[in-house]
Protein backbone atom coordinates (compact mmCIF):
# COMPACT_ATOMS: atom_id res chain seq x y z
CA UNK A 1 0.00 0.00 0.00
CA UNK A 2 1.39 3.28 -0.42
CA UNK A 3 2.20 5.71 2.44
CA UNK A 4 -0.29 8.90 2.74
CA UNK A 5 2.76 11.13 1.89
CA UNK A 6 2.68 9.37 -1.58
CA UNK A 7 -1.35 9.41 -1.88
CA UNK A 8 -0.69 12.94 -1.23
CA UNK A 9 1.38 13.59 -3.99
CA UNK A 10 -0.46 11.80 -6.40
CA UNK A 11 -3.61 13.61 -5.51
CA UNK A 12 -1.80 17.19 -5.86
CA UNK A 13 -1.28 15.59 -9.84
CA UNK A 14 -4.74 14.27 -9.90
CA UNK A 15 -5.70 18.29 -8.77
CA UNK A 16 -3.76 19.84 -11.63
CA UNK A 17 -5.77 17.37 -14.08
CA UNK A 18 -8.78 18.90 -12.54
CA UNK A 19 -10.71 21.58 -14.34
CA UNK A 20 -10.95 24.50 -11.60
CA UNK A 21 -14.42 23.83 -11.20
CA UNK A 22 -14.12 20.65 -10.23
CA UNK A 23 -11.28 20.83 -7.54
CA UNK A 24 -11.56 19.15 -4.07
CA UNK A 25 -10.83 21.70 -1.64
CA UNK A 26 -8.29 19.74 0.66
CA UNK A 27 -5.89 17.25 -1.22
CA UNK A 28 -4.62 15.67 2.14
CA UNK A 29 -8.28 14.63 2.70
CA UNK A 30 -8.88 13.11 -0.47
CA UNK A 31 -5.85 11.01 -0.19
CA UNK A 32 -6.78 9.80 3.66
CA UNK A 33 -10.36 8.90 1.94
CA UNK A 34 -7.95 6.81 -0.66
CA UNK A 35 -6.22 5.18 1.72
CA UNK A 36 -9.21 4.50 3.52
CA UNK A 37 -10.98 2.85 0.48
CA UNK A 38 -7.81 0.93 -0.52
CA UNK A 39 -8.06 -0.86 2.79
CA UNK A 40 -11.76 -1.74 2.57
CA UNK A 41 -10.72 -3.28 -1.03
CA UNK A 42 -8.01 -5.37 0.86
CA UNK A 43 -10.25 -6.23 3.75
CA UNK A 44 -13.30 -7.29 0.78
CA UNK A 45 -11.08 -8.76 -1.37
CA UNK A 46 -12.55 -6.41 -4.09
CA UNK A 47 -10.71 -5.35 -7.20
CA UNK A 48 -10.92 -1.32 -8.20
CA UNK A 49 -12.10 -0.47 -11.76
CA UNK A 50 -11.96 2.74 -12.94
CA UNK A 51 -12.54 3.96 -16.69
CA UNK A 52 -10.81 6.63 -17.91
CA UNK A 53 -13.46 9.20 -17.70
CA UNK A 54 -13.67 9.12 -14.31
CA UNK A 55 -12.46 11.52 -11.89
CA UNK A 56 -8.68 12.30 -11.48
CA UNK A 57 -8.97 11.06 -7.79
CA UNK A 58 -11.23 8.14 -8.30
CA UNK A 59 -8.53 6.96 -11.10
CA UNK A 60 -5.85 6.66 -8.25
CA UNK A 61 -7.77 4.91 -5.56
CA UNK A 62 -8.20 2.15 -8.58
CA UNK A 63 -6.10 -0.78 -9.05
CA UNK A 64 -6.79 -0.74 -12.49
CA UNK A 65 -7.70 2.27 -15.17
CA UNK A 66 -8.57 1.63 -18.87
CA UNK A 67 -11.57 1.39 -21.25
CA UNK A 68 -14.45 -0.48 -20.57
CA UNK A 69 -12.94 -4.08 -22.20
CA UNK A 70 -9.79 -3.51 -21.15
CA UNK A 71 -11.27 -3.55 -17.49
CA UNK A 72 -13.61 -6.02 -17.52
CA UNK A 73 -10.80 -8.38 -18.87
CA UNK A 74 -8.46 -7.16 -16.32
CA UNK A 75 -11.25 -8.15 -13.47
CA UNK A 76 -11.22 -11.81 -14.90
CA UNK A 77 -7.39 -12.17 -14.53
CA UNK A 78 -7.74 -10.65 -10.89
CA UNK A 79 -8.44 -12.95 -7.96
CA UNK A 80 -10.41 -11.05 -6.74
CA UNK A 81 -14.42 -12.00 -5.11
CA UNK A 82 -15.37 -8.37 -5.53
CA UNK A 83 -15.29 -6.39 -8.43
CA UNK A 84 -16.38 -2.65 -7.97
CA UNK A 85 -16.40 -0.66 -11.45
CA UNK A 86 -16.38 2.73 -11.22
CA UNK A 87 -17.79 3.91 -14.65
CA UNK A 88 -21.36 3.60 -16.19
CA UNK A 89 -23.97 0.84 -15.99
CA UNK A 90 -23.07 -1.33 -19.27
CA UNK A 91 -19.46 -1.35 -18.29
CA UNK A 92 -20.47 -3.05 -14.98
CA UNK A 93 -22.88 -5.27 -16.78
CA UNK A 94 -20.04 -6.19 -19.43
CA UNK A 95 -17.78 -6.95 -16.41
CA UNK A 96 -20.94 -9.01 -14.73
CA UNK A 97 -21.27 -11.02 -17.98
CA UNK A 98 -17.31 -11.71 -18.66
CA UNK A 99 -17.14 -12.48 -15.06
CA UNK A 100 -20.12 -14.83 -13.99
CA UNK A 101 -20.47 -16.09 -10.62
CA UNK A 102 -18.02 -12.81 -9.31
CA UNK A 103 -20.01 -10.15 -7.21
CA UNK A 104 -19.84 -6.53 -9.43
CA UNK A 105 -20.86 -3.66 -7.82
CA UNK A 106 -21.46 0.01 -9.50
CA UNK A 107 -21.03 2.44 -6.93
CA UNK A 108 -24.19 4.76 -8.10
CA UNK A 109 -27.23 2.66 -9.65
CA UNK A 110 -27.86 6.46 -11.65
CA UNK A 111 -24.38 6.49 -13.77
CA UNK A 112 -25.82 5.71 -17.10
CA UNK A 113 -24.70 5.90 -20.78
CA UNK A 114 -26.63 8.43 -22.75
CA UNK A 115 -25.47 6.35 -26.35
CA UNK A 116 -26.82 2.82 -24.72
CA UNK A 117 -30.01 4.31 -24.05
CA UNK A 118 -30.49 5.35 -27.22
CA UNK A 119 -31.14 2.38 -28.38
CA UNK A 120 -33.79 -0.29 -27.25
CA UNK A 121 -34.10 -3.78 -28.05
CA UNK A 122 -37.28 -3.03 -29.08
CA UNK A 123 -35.75 -0.28 -31.62
CA UNK A 124 -33.52 -2.77 -32.44
CA UNK A 125 -35.55 -5.40 -33.45
CA UNK A 126 -37.70 -2.89 -35.61
CA UNK A 127 -34.09 -2.10 -37.73
CA UNK A 128 -33.22 -6.19 -37.87
CA UNK A 129 -36.71 -6.20 -39.72
CA UNK A 130 -35.98 -3.07 -41.82
CA UNK A 131 -32.68 -4.52 -43.11
CA UNK A 132 -32.81 -8.44 -43.49
CA UNK A 133 -29.79 -10.59 -43.78
CA UNK A 134 -27.59 -7.69 -42.26
CA UNK A 135 -24.67 -8.96 -39.64
CA UNK A 136 -25.62 -6.70 -36.40
CA UNK A 137 -22.25 -4.95 -35.13
CA UNK A 138 -22.85 -3.67 -31.55
CA UNK A 139 -20.43 -0.94 -29.84
CA UNK A 140 -19.88 -2.51 -26.58
CA UNK A 141 -21.79 1.10 -25.37
CA UNK A 142 -25.20 -0.94 -25.16
CA UNK A 143 -27.28 -2.57 -22.81
CA UNK A 144 -27.03 -6.49 -22.19
CA UNK A 145 -30.10 -6.94 -23.83
CA UNK A 146 -29.19 -5.23 -26.71
CA UNK A 147 -25.96 -7.22 -27.19
CA UNK A 148 -27.78 -10.33 -26.88
CA UNK A 149 -29.81 -9.47 -29.83
CA UNK A 150 -26.69 -8.59 -31.66
CA UNK A 151 -24.62 -11.00 -33.99
CA UNK A 152 -20.78 -9.45 -33.06
CA UNK A 153 -19.89 -6.68 -30.94
CA UNK A 154 -16.76 -4.21 -31.01
CA UNK A 155 -15.41 -1.37 -29.36
CA UNK A 156 -13.77 1.76 -30.46
CA UNK A 157 -10.17 0.28 -30.86
CA UNK A 158 -11.58 -2.82 -32.88
CA UNK A 159 -14.54 -1.78 -34.66
CA UNK A 160 -12.85 -2.00 -38.10
CA UNK A 161 -11.15 -4.96 -37.68
CA UNK A 162 -14.44 -6.89 -36.45
CA UNK A 163 -16.46 -5.21 -39.54
CA UNK A 164 -13.76 -6.02 -41.91
CA UNK A 165 -13.97 -10.02 -40.58
CA UNK A 166 -17.11 -10.50 -40.98
CA UNK A 167 -18.19 -13.39 -43.62
CA UNK A 168 -20.96 -11.11 -45.00
CA UNK A 169 -21.07 -7.47 -46.75
CA UNK A 170 -24.12 -6.17 -45.25
CA UNK A 171 -23.66 -4.73 -41.90
CA UNK A 172 -26.04 -3.12 -39.26
CA UNK A 173 -23.60 -1.04 -37.51
CA UNK A 174 -25.22 -0.02 -33.48
CA UNK A 175 -25.77 2.26 -32.05
CA UNK A 176 -23.15 4.84 -32.54
CA UNK A 177 -23.29 7.14 -35.57
CA UNK A 178 -20.16 8.77 -35.46
CA UNK A 179 -18.47 5.71 -35.21
CA UNK A 180 -20.58 3.51 -37.69
CA UNK A 181 -19.87 6.55 -40.46
CA UNK A 182 -15.94 6.44 -39.88
CA UNK A 183 -15.96 2.63 -39.64
CA UNK A 184 -17.84 3.05 -42.99
CA UNK A 185 -15.38 4.93 -44.50
CA UNK A 186 -12.78 2.62 -43.59
CA UNK A 187 -13.90 -0.48 -45.09
CA UNK A 188 -15.52 0.64 -48.33
CA UNK A 189 -16.36 -2.72 -49.56
CA UNK A 190 -18.77 -3.39 -47.12
CA UNK A 191 -22.81 -2.12 -47.41
CA UNK A 192 -23.14 -0.71 -43.68
CA UNK A 193 -26.28 0.92 -42.42
CA UNK A 194 -25.85 2.72 -39.30
CA UNK A 195 -28.11 3.31 -36.66
CA UNK A 196 -28.58 7.07 -35.30
CA UNK A 197 -27.43 6.73 -32.09
CA UNK A 198 -24.77 9.09 -30.19
CA UNK A 199 -22.91 10.19 -27.42
CA UNK A 200 -23.83 13.73 -26.60
CA UNK A 201 -20.72 14.31 -24.93
CA UNK A 202 -18.49 13.81 -28.23
CA UNK A 203 -21.01 15.04 -30.68
CA UNK A 204 -21.86 18.40 -28.77
CA UNK A 205 -17.71 19.51 -30.10
CA UNK A 206 -17.80 21.05 -33.80
CA UNK A 207 -14.90 22.14 -35.58
CA UNK A 208 -14.96 25.85 -35.01
CA UNK A 209 -14.04 25.33 -31.28
CA UNK A 210 -10.89 22.70 -32.56
CA UNK A 211 -9.94 25.66 -35.05
CA UNK A 212 -9.78 28.00 -31.93
CA UNK A 213 -7.80 25.64 -29.76
CA UNK A 214 -5.65 25.11 -32.92
CA UNK A 215 -5.09 28.76 -33.13
CA UNK A 216 -3.44 28.58 -30.37
CA UNK A 217 -1.54 26.11 -30.24
CA UNK A 218 0.57 26.01 -33.48
CA UNK A 219 2.03 22.65 -34.25
CA UNK A 220 0.02 20.98 -32.03
CA UNK A 221 -1.22 17.31 -32.71
CA UNK A 222 -4.93 16.62 -32.86
CA UNK A 223 -6.01 13.36 -31.12
CA UNK A 224 -9.57 12.63 -31.67
CA UNK A 225 -11.81 9.56 -30.51
CA UNK A 226 -13.89 8.18 -33.16
CA UNK A 227 -17.53 8.90 -31.33
CA UNK A 228 -16.67 12.88 -32.88
CA UNK A 229 -18.65 14.35 -35.33
CA UNK A 230 -16.98 13.60 -39.10
CA UNK A 231 -16.02 17.18 -39.35
CA UNK A 232 -13.67 16.56 -36.25
CA UNK A 233 -12.43 13.46 -37.73
CA UNK A 234 -11.67 15.47 -40.90
CA UNK A 235 -9.23 17.79 -39.12
CA UNK A 236 -7.66 15.47 -36.60
CA UNK A 237 -4.00 13.75 -37.34
CA UNK A 238 -5.02 10.40 -34.74
CA UNK A 239 -8.37 8.74 -34.58
CA UNK A 240 -8.62 6.44 -32.33
CA UNK A 241 -9.87 4.80 -28.98
CA UNK A 242 -9.16 5.83 -25.53
CA UNK A 243 -6.88 3.57 -25.06
CA UNK A 244 -5.37 3.96 -27.98
CA UNK A 245 -4.53 7.49 -27.19
CA UNK A 246 -1.45 6.39 -24.99
CA UNK A 247 0.49 4.86 -28.67
CA UNK A 248 -0.94 7.88 -30.61
CA UNK A 249 1.37 10.27 -28.47
CA UNK A 250 3.73 7.57 -28.66
CA UNK A 251 4.04 8.14 -32.49
CA UNK A 252 4.77 11.45 -32.23
CA UNK A 253 7.80 11.88 -30.30
CA UNK A 254 8.57 15.44 -31.61
CA UNK A 255 5.49 17.09 -30.39
CA UNK A 256 4.92 18.76 -27.46
CA UNK A 257 1.50 19.72 -27.44
CA UNK A 258 -1.80 17.44 -27.93
CA UNK A 259 -5.11 18.64 -28.30
CA UNK A 260 -7.42 16.13 -26.91
CA UNK A 261 -10.88 15.52 -28.54
CA UNK A 262 -12.71 13.25 -26.15
CA UNK A 263 -13.88 13.45 -22.29
CA UNK A 264 -11.82 15.59 -20.37
CA UNK A 265 -10.85 13.02 -17.58
CA UNK A 266 -8.82 11.42 -19.62
CA UNK A 267 -6.05 14.05 -19.98
CA UNK A 268 -5.07 12.71 -16.26
CA UNK A 269 -3.74 9.67 -17.40
CA UNK A 270 -2.12 11.54 -20.49
CA UNK A 271 -0.70 14.21 -18.56
CA UNK A 272 0.73 10.95 -15.75
CA UNK A 273 2.02 9.05 -18.58
CA UNK A 274 3.67 12.00 -20.38
CA UNK A 275 4.81 14.77 -17.84
CA UNK A 276 6.76 16.16 -20.62
CA UNK A 277 4.13 16.74 -22.98
CA UNK A 278 0.91 19.54 -22.76
CA UNK A 279 -2.66 18.29 -23.18
CA UNK A 280 -5.53 20.54 -24.31
CA UNK A 281 -8.86 19.56 -24.21
CA UNK A 282 -10.62 20.38 -27.78
CA UNK A 283 -13.33 22.24 -26.43
CA UNK A 284 -11.53 25.43 -26.76
CA UNK A 285 -12.61 25.49 -22.79
CA UNK A 286 -11.84 23.98 -19.69
CA UNK A 287 -13.51 20.49 -20.11
CA UNK A 288 -17.03 21.96 -19.85
CA UNK A 289 -17.78 20.62 -22.99
CA UNK A 290 -16.04 17.24 -23.05
CA UNK A 291 -17.60 16.47 -19.73
CA UNK A 292 -19.87 13.16 -19.55
CA UNK A 293 -22.36 13.90 -15.89
CA UNK A 294 -22.39 10.39 -15.75
CA UNK A 295 -19.13 9.73 -15.50
CA UNK A 296 -18.82 11.83 -12.30
CA UNK A 297 -21.37 10.26 -10.59
CA UNK A 298 -19.19 8.29 -9.02
CA UNK A 299 -16.80 10.02 -6.30
CA UNK A 300 -14.57 8.67 -3.19
CA UNK A 301 -17.55 8.77 -0.74
CA UNK A 302 -19.72 7.02 -2.87
CA UNK A 303 -16.64 4.07 -3.80
CA UNK A 304 -16.26 3.78 -0.08
CA UNK A 305 -20.08 3.33 0.53
CA UNK A 306 -20.10 0.95 -2.00
CA UNK A 307 -17.66 -1.16 -0.76
CA UNK A 308 -19.10 -0.97 3.08
CA UNK A 309 -22.54 -1.36 2.35
CA UNK A 310 -21.94 -3.77 -0.84
CA UNK A 311 -24.13 -1.32 -2.91
CA UNK A 312 -24.93 -1.41 -6.25
CA UNK A 313 -24.65 -5.04 -7.25
CA UNK A 314 -25.63 -5.79 -10.87
CA UNK A 315 -27.29 -8.50 -12.24
CA UNK A 316 -27.63 -9.54 -15.90
CA UNK A 317 -30.61 -12.22 -16.99
CA UNK A 318 -28.81 -15.49 -17.94
CA UNK A 319 -29.98 -16.04 -21.08
CA UNK A 320 -29.89 -12.12 -22.12
CA UNK A 321 -25.61 -12.78 -20.64
CA UNK A 322 -25.34 -15.79 -22.26
CA UNK A 323 -26.08 -14.31 -25.54
CA UNK A 324 -24.26 -10.95 -24.68
CA UNK A 325 -21.34 -13.05 -23.80
CA UNK A 326 -21.37 -14.86 -27.21
CA UNK A 327 -21.28 -11.97 -28.92
CA UNK A 328 -18.68 -10.10 -26.67
CA UNK A 329 -16.43 -13.46 -27.08
CA UNK A 330 -16.82 -13.72 -30.96
CA UNK A 331 -15.30 -9.86 -30.95
CA UNK A 332 -12.47 -11.23 -28.80
CA UNK A 333 -11.56 -13.65 -31.24
CA UNK A 334 -11.04 -10.95 -33.64
CA UNK A 335 -7.63 -9.64 -33.26
CA UNK A 336 -7.25 -5.67 -31.85
CA UNK A 337 -6.11 -3.10 -33.76
CA UNK A 338 -4.85 0.29 -31.90
S1 LIG B 1 -18.92 9.63 -22.63
FE1 LIG B 1 -20.72 9.23 -23.93
S2 LIG B 1 -20.61 7.06 -24.41
FE2 LIG B 1 -19.25 7.41 -22.64
S3 LIG B 1 -20.57 7.04 -20.85
FE3 LIG B 1 -20.68 9.24 -21.28
S4 LIG B 1 -22.52 9.44 -22.58
FE4 LIG B 1 -21.94 7.27 -22.60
Amino acid sequence: MKSAEAVSEVVAAAEESTPALWRVADPRETARKIEEIRALAAARHAVLLAHNYQLPEVQEAADFVGDSLGLALEARKADAEVIVFCGVHFMAESARILNPGRTVLLPNLSAGCALADSITPESLLKWKERYPGHTVVTYINSSAEVKALSDICCTSANAVSVVRSLPGDKVLFTPDRNLGRWVAGQVPEKQIVVYDGACPTHDVLRDASVEKVKAGHPGAVVIAHPECREDILAMADEICSTSGMTDAVKRHPEARTFIVATEWALLHQLKKRFPDRHFVPADGCIGCRLHCPYMKMIDLDALRRSLLENVFEIEVDEEDAALARLALERMMAVPRDR
